[in-house]
């Protein structure tokens, strides 16, 4: 996060701002923001920017000399202001002064990821891009053929950057709901028809926010990027109904990340388990819709015998069929889904 879409976003916020106009001066309000030594990123100044490139998840401004190639990261936002507007506090991390405006790089909370890259050239530059597949405007034959590449699971393969481009955790969960995969289903084990509705589903979940967001935000810059939109069917979605078959949509944590998905559309009706959920509960993790519905009828009229009562207290079970109870709100962290 930002992925495709808010990153394409963006740029078409940027575009006309930025473009011909010359780099006056170049504010840095953390030290650990810039990643590499030569060239300064004063070397910017007196360049106009003639280009604006997503490698991936990163935006480069190019110049016909260096290169400036950004990496938001989970937090990191840009602003436009007026030329020469003060860089915000503990979250200004760049400011960008041009001709008539001034480019703000701020970053949330107190990790620092966000990134800024420099570059003597367009070919260094250039060799940032993770190499993904860029999905709206592949074939279907080219998009099977990455998400074959390598064995993993499907939550892992499109949020992998070396695979796919500019897919995270957010636009992943919509385009494995829309495809009605399971997130754990493996890459390397797809039918004929779970191939075509793959590639569809990531087409259209692509474009469709792409386009969407544009159209939404218009002429002004965005200042609401986030991974949680009204709208979406799955991503962010924990607990409420899914919008093709009305069962709530439930999540898989790993680490710090979480997948959110439909057990109906994508599972089969099966409820994966969550490793934090799995070593809380126990053997009484639910593995089955019809499971948890029975769960919730016994919670709610008592066990039909004394056996298999819910114990309570420090360390025992707890309620099984409201998982949300026992863990923490869904994560609001991006990052890399695993499946070790
Ligand atoms: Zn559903």
């Amino acid at each position: 996060m930002p992925e495709f879409p808010d990153i394409e976003l963006y740029l078409h916020a940027l575009r006309p701002r930025v473009l011909g106009q010359v780099v006056r001066r170049v504010r840095i309000g953390s030290p650990f923001l810039v990643r590499t030594t030569t060239p300064p990123p004063d070397a910017l100044v007196g360049h106009a920017i003639t280009d604006l490139r997503r490698l991936g998840k990163r935006i480069a401004f190019a110049t016909e000399g260096p290169w400036l190639v950004l990496h938001l990261m989970i937090a990191g936002r840009l602003q436009w202001k007026p030329a020469a507007a003060p860089l915000p506090g503990r979250m200004g991390l760049l400011a960008l002064d041009l001709d008539h405006g001034t480019l703000i790089l701020t970053e949330a909370g107190t990790k620092r990821r966000a990134s800024v890259h420099m570059a003597a050239d367009a070919a260094t530059a250039l060799a940032m891009d993770p190499g993904g597949l860029e999905v709206p405007g592949a074939d279907a034959g080219e998009f099977r053929a990455r998400i074959e590449a390598e064995r993993h699971t499907l939550k892992r393969t499109l949020t992998d950057p070396s695979l796919l481009s500019g897919i995270g955790n957010a636009y992943s969960d919509e385009i494995l709901h829309r495809a009605r995969l399971s997130p754990l289903r493996m890459s390397d084990a797809l039918s004929d028809d779970e191939h075509v509705r793959l590639f569809d589903a990531a087409q259209w979940v692509l474009r469709h926010w792409r386009d969407r967001l544009v159209a939404e935000t218009g002429d002004t810059f965005p200042t609401k990027v986030t991974a949680f939109r009204p709208g979406m069917a799955a991503h962010g979605r924990y607990g409420q109904p899914c919008p093709v078959c009305a069962t709530p949509i439930q999540r898989l944590r790993y680490a710090a990340n979480e997948a959110n998905y439909c057990p109906q559309c994508q599972t089969g009706g099966r409820l994966l388990a969550d490793r934090g959920l799995s070593r809380l509960l126990r053997e009484d993790w639910p593995r089955t819709l019809d499971e948890l519905e029975r769960r919730k009828v016994e919670r709610r009229e008592g066990p039909p015998s004394a056996v298999g009562g819910e114990r309570t207290g420090t360390g025992g079970m707890r309620n099984p069929t409201q998982p949300a109870d026992v863990v923490a709100q869904p994560s609001r962290r991006g990052g890399r889904l695993r499946d070790r």
